[in-house]
């Protein structure tokens, strides 16, 4: 407890270690797009294309009514629950490359993750709501408080901040999740192949290292919210 005092105490300390976070996130960005294209470029022996292997991952879980449909963009892939729709970008949905089926079948890992009730990903839908109403309004509470001296206003737009990080840290189980799920459906159904499974795993791991990336940042941003109020009132 003394210890985290001391620390909370340290704003330039603090202040160091967000730069270094953000640091941190930028590289992982970069590392994505690199490790992405790299493996874009290697194409699986099964001669599968993104969009075929996601339809037959699907069919082999009874995800009949979930759709593969084409997205514009790049790195714009993702599942809607809502919609059922698995929506793979234009350089992932008609590539038989070990990146893009990798993405493609993450995505179908979010698609079970949801028929088959994974429970952070019940956890994590929970708060969509209360995250869209903290993350308008906790930078103008916390201002309002700052301008107006309120330091009581100012800590709510913190707690505000702390759900949003909280959310952030429930994501990590669900992305990590649907990418195991990924490999071991790629490794099942024979899609990817000896080496490609290799290269499919990197795919993954670099796209989950940018969620962690962003959770320290967020998690640093709160701290230093923490100390500037703590230095306001001494
Ligand atoms: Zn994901």
């Amino acid at each position: 407890m003394e210890i985290l005092e001391k620390f909370l105490s340290n704003y330039t300390l603090i202040t160091i270690l967000l730069f270094a976070a953000m640091i941190y996130a930028a590289v992982a960005s970069a590392k994505v797009k690199s490790t992405f294209h790299k493996y874009n470029q290697l194409y699986v022996s099964s001669k599968i294309c993104a969009c075929d292997a996601a339809r037959q991952i699907l069919d082999l879980n009874g995800l009949y009514d979930v759709q593969v449909i084409r997205v514009a963009g790049n790195l714009t892939d993702h599942y809607d629950p809502k919609k059922k729709i698995i929506a793979l970008s234009d350089s992932v949905y008609g590539s038989a490359s070990v990146g893009a089926i990798g993405v493609a079948a993450h995505e179908c890992g979010h698609a079970v993750q949801h028929a088959v009730g994974y429970g952070p990903i019940k956890l994590r839908n929970l708060f969509v709501p209360v995250v869209n109403i903290c993350s308008k309004a906790w930078v103008w509470i916390f201002m309002i408080g700052c301008a107006f001296g309120s330091l009581q206003l100012a800590e709510v737009g913190i707690v505000f901040f702390a759900v949003i990080v909280l959310f952030q840290l429930l994501t990590l189980p669900v992305e990590f999740n649907a990418s195991n799920r990924a490999i071991d459906t790629l490794i099942k159904t024979g899609i990817l192949y000896g080496e490609e499974v290799a290269g499919a795993r990197k795919v993954l791991k670099a796209a989950a290292m940018t969620y962690v990336a962003s959770l320290l940042v967020s998690i640093m941003q709160l701290l230093r919210l923490i100390a500037s109020t703590r230095r306001r009132r001494r």
